[in-house]
């Protein structure tokens, strides 16, 4: 990737006219960081947000060139925000500072400072689409991760077992990744989550061993498979079992919340994503309405291309009691 030159700095008169646009002063980090460059990029990925952020300008009245490359900023964005009915999250007297390139829902948030009505607060917070802001660590943003350990990579074969997910690295749910840290137990195993689990912030790359024990699930107030979908079966799986499933299993990336299945009064185990035999082999009175010739055939030509179906994506379980397939379709 090529580093493009960076901005020219912002002048105090535009960073004076921006906090009068969103009446309250910037706090000093950003300040001067203005000042030496207006806008600038800040690759996080291998750090605590695992995002790349593109800080936002101040309007620069220079020129009509400067005003141009500027004019959608701070104040522009927080201005757009505000207004958006359909978003209706930015909290009251928040300004937008940042926003993920990758994922344009994702934002960096100053927020009032409680202390000062004229200030907004020192810190930094990312928000998520509509979600609570959260504080992020602004000094640790950009930063490179720390070496790895090699002595605390583990082989495959030590991935613990999961009764419900029993191949999670054969459905894609953990990755080998060498040069990530578990945020529960701050190790590098070599394995991560793909996904983030439910609860408060944004926590990938959990490692394997933190998700069996339940660390990670106590730790983040975290849970890894919404349950309610279970929990309205009849007769209802045991508790102890939806727990277990809720709290240390890995769920799976997908597109809709994902509504695991059940039989024989119990959760189902995952196999990932359904193959095109497994669910012909369906009896005509277990296929579901969407599971229709058509269907078939179009995943026959996705798998005759070697790859797997993108969108919908029909996800296999089977039955720990019967052994019959369940099928679940996710669709954007
Ligand atoms: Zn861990
Ligand atoms: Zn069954």
């Amino acid at each position: 990737m090529t580093t493009p030159p960076p901005n020219p700095p912002a002048r105090e008169e535009d960073v004076a006219a921006a906090e009068a646009t969103l009446g309250r002063r910037l706090p000093p980090w950003l300040r001067d960081r203005l000042l030496a460059e207006n806008g600038w990029l800040i690759d996080d990925l291998r750090g605590p947000t695992n995002e790349e952020w593109q800080f936002l300008p101040v309007l620069d009245r220079r020129d009509r060139k400067a005003m141009t490359r500027t004019a959608e900023g701070i104040a522009w964005y927080t201005r757009r925000l505000a207004d958006a009915a359909d978003f209706g999250a930015l909290p009251d007297g928040a300004a937008m500072v940042a926003f993920g390139r990758a994922r344009y829902s994702h934002r960096l948030l100053l927020l009032p400072d409680p202390d000062d009505p004229a200030a907004f607060d020192d810190r930094l917070f990312r928000q998520v689409h509509t979600g609570e802001p959260t504080p992020v660590d602004r000094a640790a943003l950009g930063r490179p991760a720390p070496p790895v350990d090699p002595a605390q990579l583990r082989p495959r074969s030590e991935i613990p077992t999961f009764r419900y997910h029993p191949d999670p690295v054969g459905t894609g749910s953990f990755v080998q990744r060498a040069d990530r840290t578990c945020p529960a137990c701050g190790l590098a195993t070599g394995w991560s989550y793909v996904t983030s689990p439910y609860g408060p912030g944004r926590h990938p790359d959990l490692c394997p061993w933190c998700i069996a024990d339940g660390s990670a699930a106590q730790k983040l107030s975290a849970s890894f498979i919404d349950v309610y979908w279970l929990e309205g079966q009849d007769p209802p799986a045991p508790l102890d079992r939806l727990a277990e499933l809720a709290h240390r299993t890995p769920g799976f990336a997908s597109w809709q919340q994902e509504e695991w299945q059940y039989c024989c009064g119990d959760a189902c185990a995952f196999h990932g994503v359904a193959t095109a035999d497994a669910l012909g082999s369906l009896a005509e009175e277990e296929r579901p309405a969407w599971l229709d010739d058509a269907f078939l055939a179009a995943l026959r030509d996705v798998e005759a291309d070697g790859e797997e179906p993108a969108d919908p994506v029909p996800f296999a379980f089977r039955c720990l009691h019967c052994g019959r397939l369940r099928v679940w379709l996710d669709v954007s």
